[in-house]
């Protein structure tokens, strides 16, 4: 019988994760489909037991549902507990566990383009959300031993690194002070919407004091060269757009459901066909 995947989220039409799925159960032979489904937050509970009752085997969770769904699910990964946001669900022995291949997804894609250990670098954090945190911790959890944070709201950026469970040290900064030691930073990783289609001329931070070499990533990939992405390699940095961080995601939650790793560079052509300048979210 065919086995059923799909994503959850409000608004889902847009997700680019249905194609890109649907194109590795085809390249690896598997007999499965990915659907997207439009839940409304008043109807979550509904739509987590009623997959689980039709034996749905897998799903990714996405806005604004990451955070609601964890009293929802059987089991929650340690990681994706602290994160506070799951965005993969596994059926596994008929109960649902929650898993975050957010932040996985975005140090896989870091470790490849950086080409080196990621333990001793001077790391800037830019925003303080949902994928902040996936991100922070997660590197966190790789052994990054300093990690600095700078967001608009500076008590989110405070409480989100107060909360990391993993050893961790690491300054606190509005994005005025970021701006200022800029220069002192290996890897700079941007995760606030700013910079995202249609507001494609702003910038949170201004790239002006980058050092030459440095890696700076921005999680947003449509457009898949932002301001701060642009800025910074006039600099003389090297830049990484936020595709490799969905490719990624896509493809952990893909392993977690089937055991069998999918050919990411095909994935991330597929991804790119489909942006064509759209809106998308997930
Ligand atoms: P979120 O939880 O809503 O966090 C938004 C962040 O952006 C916060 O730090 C917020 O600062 C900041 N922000 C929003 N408006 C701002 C403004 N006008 N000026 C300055 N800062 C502002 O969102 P999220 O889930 O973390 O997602 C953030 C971005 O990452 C989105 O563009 C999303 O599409 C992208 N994303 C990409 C991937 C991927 O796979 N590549 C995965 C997840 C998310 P305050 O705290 O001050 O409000």
């Amino acid at each position: 019988m065919k086995k059923l995947f799909g994503v959850i989220g409000d608004p889902i039409a847009h997700s680019m994760s249905p194609v890109m799925h649907n194109d590795a159960f085809a390249q690896l032979d598997i007999d499965g489909a990915y659907h997207p489904f439009h839940v409304k937050a008043d109807d979550l509970a509904a739509a987590v037991h009623g997959m689980k009752a039709i034996g749905v085997e897998g799903f990714n969770v996405t806005i604004p549902h990451k955070a609601a769904i964890i009293p929802l699910l059987d089991h929650v990964d340690p990681l994706a507990r602290a994160i506070g946001a799951v965005n993969t669900v596994v059926r596994e022995n008929g109960s649902w566990t929650g898993y975050n291949t957010d932040g996985a997804g975005f140090v896989r894609g870091l470790q490849e383009a950086y080409g080196g250990p990621l333990e001793e670098k001077r790391v800037l954090v830019i925003g303080a959300g949902g994928a902040a945190r996936a991100i922070y911790y997660t590197l966190a959890s790789e052994k990054v031993s300093r990690i600095d944070i700078a967001n608009r709201t500076l008590e989110k950026a405070a409480s989100l690194a107060e909360s990391c469970p993993y050893p961790i040290t690491g300054a606190v900064l509005t994005t005025e002070e970021a701006e200022k030691q800029l220069g002192e930073y290996d890897i700079i990783i941007q995760t606030t919407s700013i910079g995202m289609s249609p507001l494609i001329e702003e910038c949170p931070v201004s790239m002006e004091n980058v050092k030459q070499g440095a890696f700076v990533s921005d999680i947003i990939y449509n457009p898949l060269e932002t301001k701060l992405l642009n800025e910074a390699k006039k600099r003389g940095a090297r830049i990484q757009s936020g595709l490799k961080m969905f490719v990624y995601q896509g493809a952990l939650a893909f392993e977690k459901w089937t055991g069998t790793a999918p050919d990411i560079h095909r994935m991330e052509e597929i991804v790119l066909q489909q942006l064509g300048g759209k809106y998308v979210n997930n």
